[in-house]
């Protein structure tokens, strides 16, 4: 039987590359959107080319009724979730002299709330099971933090403190939770930046690129299997050598 592996925002950008990269070693893909358009139509198409089940479940990670609900889908399909990745991630970037408090709430609500809601849904099925990975997409912020992100670097550095005390409680269970913190990503989310910020970026960056999300896809497919299967609690940097 396949393994199942539910990716929360994966119908573009680091989240895509994850199920595309799941997908090909195997695991039937459930994909979380938040909303229905073009991309979510061509992640379907490209997931089920790849001759693994596809089933994509709507829902905002921020509202906890709608994770209950959109978890009950993938398990009512496949009865079980081997893997979680909470990938689903905003911005709302400025300096905190100028920040509004919804700007800081919304961050917090989708990166960080939304992993404990979408973890605590999936939990009871992997504490049954004996067995399951989570895996949780921090960022290098969340670690060095930075000016104008006081809202991500907060939900970010959450995710870290949400991971490692969920290692601690599962682990007798054989539930491995893990996260992944990259640097700066070539994606829609990075896109914003003028290209001389990221020009800049770049040259600060030892190895002198920014990254690509199948640099972050790769370790998520690493420590969803069996060769990670002594790693819990920890934070795997992927970002070009920026954090040593
Ligand atoms: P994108 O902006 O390209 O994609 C974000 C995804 O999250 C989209 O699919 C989006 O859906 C979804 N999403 C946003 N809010 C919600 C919500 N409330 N409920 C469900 N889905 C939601 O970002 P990236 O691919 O770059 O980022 C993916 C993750 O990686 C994020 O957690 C981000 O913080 C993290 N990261 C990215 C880095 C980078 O440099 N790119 C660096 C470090 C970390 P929709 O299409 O509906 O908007």
């Amino acid at each position: 039987m396949s393994k199942v592996a539910l990716i929360t925002g994966g119908t573009r950008g680091i989240g895509k590359q994850i199920a595309i990269t799941l997908a090909n070693e195997g695991y039937d893909i459930a994909v979380n959107y938040r909303t229905e358009n073009d991309d979510l139509k061509s992640t379907e198409k490209e997931i089920k080319s790849k001759n693994v089940d596809f089933i994509g479940v709507q829902g905002d990670v921020s509202v906890f009724e709608d994770t209950e609900r959109f978890v009950k889908e993938v398990i009512d399909k496949y009865g079980k979730i081997d893997v979680v990745v909470n990938n689903a991630g905003i911005t709302r970037d400025t300096l905190l002299m100028r920040m509004k408090k919804e700007d800081f709430e919304s961050v917090i609500n989708v990166n960080l709330t939304g992993t404990f809601n979408v973890t605590k849904n999936v939990i009871p099925y992997m504490m049954k099971a004996h067995s399951g990975r989570i895996i949780n997409i921090s960022s290098v912020v969340g670690i060095a933090g930075n000016a104008g992100q006081t809202n991500y670097s907060a939900s970010k550095a959450g995710i870290i403190g949400f991971t490692k005390s969920l290692a601690k409680e599962v682990a007798s269970r054989n539930i491995l939770v893990n996260a992944v913190a990259p640097g700066f990503i070539e994606t829609a989310m990075t896109d914003v930046l003028k290209d001389e910020v990221k020009e800049e970026i770049a040259k600060s960056i030892p190895l002198k690129r920014m990254g690509k999300a199948e640099d972050v896809a790769n370790v998520v497919k690493f420590l969803a299997s069996d060769d990670s299967s002594y790693i819990t609690g920890q934070v795997i940097n992927i970002d070009g050598g920026m954090l040593m």
